[in-house]
């Protein structure tokens, strides 16, 4: 079993452990917005200290404690109850699901943030432009317990809410707060990306990759780096090395029966009937006027 406490973080445990009732491993993402701050009217971010005592010793803060409070300025955790036991930051109402066990776990994190919060003098407008400290720490803790890395309702990238039952009913991986059934709240906004130093989005020949891809007009569903749906990089770069791969299996498919043309032994009929399909065919155009430009540019340095 991975760890039922977070290795590092502080163990301040609230009780009132209660099981899960299983299904898709899910995370949650809140940030704690203690104050309404705007650009013009930054606020000085409350301290750690705050949080702590509120979601650990003070009753009504017991009541909604998440399982971590974590300060992405310092990289602090605590952790107020174990991984196998539901915590209480989402309202759930009579009926439908039970939002805070409704997973084989629901680990709730309340990153310690509000917009325009001021530390050391300088303002922050989302928590991922925070250090993001201990995310890397944070993130492992919660893969281990089988959360996947992706937002099935999308990866919050403002406080809009949606919700959609049917998804977090079946589907695992993070969800905003802004996203889950049954409550109104609209945090966190932002949050920090799956990327870490462990495993950094795109290196040096991915990139070049990528970058070949997108000259060869593969089609493939788009790349956004850092993308804001529901696929973040990782995933786009699988399907889009197996597009590329598939892509150059059928140009090279298509090389070899231009070579087989070569002899120039097509009649006027045939040369008309080439000429409709490609004009019918788009895709396949531009695949052969590559090639051309491709056969032309190798006669001409020869
Ligand atoms: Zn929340």
């Amino acid at each position: 079993m991975p760890d039922l406490w977070m290795p590092g973080a502080t163990r301040l445990d609230v009780g009132d452990h209660a099981p899960t009732d299983g299904g898709p491993a899910k995370a949650v993402a809140h940030i704690t917005w203690d104050r309404n701050a705007t650009a013009s009217s930054p606020a000085d971010l409350v301290s750690y200290e705050t949080l702590q005592n509120y979601f650990g010793r003070n009753a009504s803060g017991m009541a909604a404690a998440p399982h971590i409070l974590w300060d992405p300025f310092t990289g602090r955790a605590t952790q107020f109850v174990p991984a196998n036991s539901r915590s209480k930051s989402l309202a759930d109402t009579a009926g439908g699901t039970r939002t805070n066990r409704a997973g084989a776990v629901v680990l709730q994190v309340e990153a310690l943030f509000f917009p325009y919060c001021r530390v050391d003098g300088k303002v922050y407008a989302r928590l991922a432009d925070t250090p993001c400290k201990g995310w890397p720490e944070l993130l492992a803790w919660i893969r281990s317990w089988g959360v996947p890395d992706r937002w099935p309702m999308g990866r919050p990238v403002d406080f809009t809410s949606r919700r959609d039952e049917a998804v977090w009913e079946t589907q695992a991986g993070w969800y905003a707060h802004a996203h889950v059934p049954e409550n109104d709240h609209q945090d966190p906004g932002s949050w920090p990306g799956f990327a870490t130093e462990e495993a950094p989005d795109l290196d040096a020949t991915q990139a070049n990759q990528l970058a070949a891809i997108y000259k060869a007009q593969v089609p493939y569903s788009g790349w956004q780096y850092k993308g804001t749906g529901t696929t973040d990089a990782w995933a786009l770069l699988n399907s889009a090395t197996s597009s590329a791969t598939a892509a150059v299996k059928s140009v090279a498919a298509l090389s070899t029966k231009i070579d087989a043309l070569k002899a120039p032994s097509l009649t006027a009929e045939q040369l008309a009937a080439i000429a409709t399909q490609v004009a019918a065919s788009p895709t396949l155009a531009d695949r052969i006027a590559e090639l051309v430009a491709d056969k032309l540019a190798a006669r001409l340095t020869d």
